[in-house]
């Protein structure tokens, strides 16, 4: 029998929390309609809290009327929430992992795969994992172990290696699915399509051509309820770590030889591994830290906290085809817009043959991958005014998902995910190493940030695109950031 025609129990530990009805059962049955889940599959939660009779079913079907983004039918979910079941346990009893999984194997019948979803508090990760293997669920008999780790995979690089260590001594990497579900994203990837599967704009993409790199992932929402956990991680852990490295991968990476996991994965540390780390020395003149105002009154935050809502970084990538080129990431909350996009500032041409005035100089070509909202590609050029003599104005050639695709084509990350770990293609996900050499730029700027207290921490206004001092960092260049919706004069 084809291992996808076994019987697959898809087990979610933590299945009484926020991100199982809010993304996993909207993704997982939104996969469903679309007829993309095995023939025989099972969905289990498993939790320590108990749910009298059909309750953990209505708490899931509420979660869809909130946050699912696709209309449905009673009679699909109805379909669909009979592959659903909940067994109460505790994350650290033996007995209540044998008793699931002889559940399991009751329903399953014989050789069967397995996808283990870890939707807790990490802090419970090593236990989880050390249990399904000491009762033998991690082992491969007939069918696969697939085990989907959440984020935040460590706090620091040391506490990464030992969380990779305690995972690879009951699974193999191959096993392994860490998520960050930016990778989830149709316009992340899209990064890959469009400068792989384009012609035009690749040999353009180095040191020749590009003047410097601009990655934004801007928040509009404060720390709200996640204060409490926010306060003791900050913006460098929570966003940088992840997303903007990952950002920053996919924008600078040679070309893999082949669309598959290792392939891509492997380009990808290598540029994680050429990027020059900023170290101690360098953090004042590097990197910007600052916090929105009013951080400090929020309910869960210590008062005097210093930890940054805000951060901008320059970075260099020593590599043969980025050598020289700044790459400035930014992201924060509280900040004016929702935004992630990345810019490519072209370089200006060699020569200008045109009679320019001094007050309108010509304006360098840019490309801006909006990964979202309004999720598109933009290409700045310079085009002649007419009816004049040689006069230029920046004009825009704008692709927009919504227009080519429908308003509603855009599935949720999380779909893509879910479906990848069960295929068994891991490109998405991230590797041990890949996690690994991402801290190991993180880690001295937060630790140069609290030693030496250097630069000091910035204050921003709610609401503001961040602190003057980050304007400043691209300004010392004769640079700016660019902002949403670049005006076709370059104007934000
Ligand atoms: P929750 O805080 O809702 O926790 C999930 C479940 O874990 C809870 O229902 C609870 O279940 C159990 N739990 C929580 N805290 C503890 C504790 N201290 N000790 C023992 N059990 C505990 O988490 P989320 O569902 O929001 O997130 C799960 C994972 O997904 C986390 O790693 C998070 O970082 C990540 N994530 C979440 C997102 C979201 O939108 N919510 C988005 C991106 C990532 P019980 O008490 O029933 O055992």
């Amino acid at each position: 029998m084809p291992n996808s025609a076994l019987p697959t129990s898809i087990v979610i530990f933590g299945a009484s929390g926020d991100l199982t009805r809010r993304k996993l059962i909207p993704s997982l049955f939104n996969l469903f309609r679309k007829g993309r889940l095995p023939e025989r599959f099972h969905i289990i939660g498993f939790a320590g809290t108990r749910f009298e009779g059909d309750q953990f079913r209505i708490r899931l079907r509420e979660g869809l009327s909130q946050f699912a983004r696709y209309s449905f039918t009673e009679e699909e979910w109805e379909t669909f929430a009979a592959h659903i079941a909940y067994r109460p346990g505790r994350y650290d009893a033996r007995a209540d992992f044998e008793s699931l999984d002889a559940a399991l194997r009751a329903w399953e019948a014989g050789p069967a795969n397995r996808l283990y979803y870890l939707a807790t508090p990490p802090s419970l990760f090593p236990v989880i994992i050390a249990l399904l293997g000491e009762t033998g669920q991690a082992h491969e008999e007939g069918g696969w172990r697939h085990v989907i780790v959440e984020k935040p995979f460590g706090t620091d690089l040391e506490s990464a290696r030992a969380l990779n260590e305690q995972i690879h001594r009951v699974l193999h990497e191959r096993q392994i699915y860490r998520i960050d579900h930016y990778l989830g994203k149709e316009t992340v990837q899209n990064i890959l399509m469009f400068r792989f599967a384009n012609a035009i704009f690749e040999p353009l993409w180095n040191r020749n051509y590009i003047d410097h790199v601009q990655i934004t992932v801007a928040e509009q929402v404060d720390v709200g309820h996640r204060a409490r956990y926010y306060d003791g991680v900050g913006v460098l852990r929570d966003m940088f770590q992840n997303h903007l490295m990952q950002l920053l991968t996919l924008v600078a990476m040679e070309p893999p030889a082949s669309f598959e996991a290792d392939a891509l994965r492997n380009e990808k540390v290598k540029v994680l591994r050429s990027v020059n780390p900023i170290t101690a020395e360098e953090v004042a003149t590097e990197t910007v830290r600052a916090q929105y105002e009013g951080y400090c009154e929020t309910e869960g935050v210590a008062p005097d906290s210093v930890t940054p809502t805000y951060a901008a970084l320059r970075l260099y990538i020593d590599n043969w085809r980025w050598k020289g080129v700044p790459f400035y990431l930014r992201s924060g909350k509280a900040l004016a817009e929702k935004l992630t996009q990345i810019v490519i500032q072209f370089k200006e041409p060699p020569h200008l043959m045109f009679p320019l005035p001094p007050e309108r100089p010509i304006t360098p070509n840019m490309l801006v991958l909006y990964l979202q909202p309004d999720e598109g590609v933009h290409l700045r050029f310079e085009a002649k005014v007419p009816d004049t003599i040689a006069e230029m104005r920046s004009v825009n050639m704008e692709f927009h998902y919504a227009d080519e695709f429908g308003p509603t084509a855009i599935p949720e990350a999380y779909e893509r995910l879910l479906l990848d770990a069960i295929q068994g293609d891991a490109s998405l996900f991230t590797r041990a190493d890949e996690v690994e050499a991402a801290w190991s730029l993180i880690d001295p700027i937060i630790a140069a940030w609290e030693e030496r207290e250097q630069p000091p921490l910035a204050r921003y206004a709610r609401g503001s695109w961040g602190p003057v001092e980050a304007d400043e960092l691209l300004a010392r260049d004769g640079r700016a950031w660019v902002g949403r919706g670049v005006h076709a004069s370059g104007k934000r």
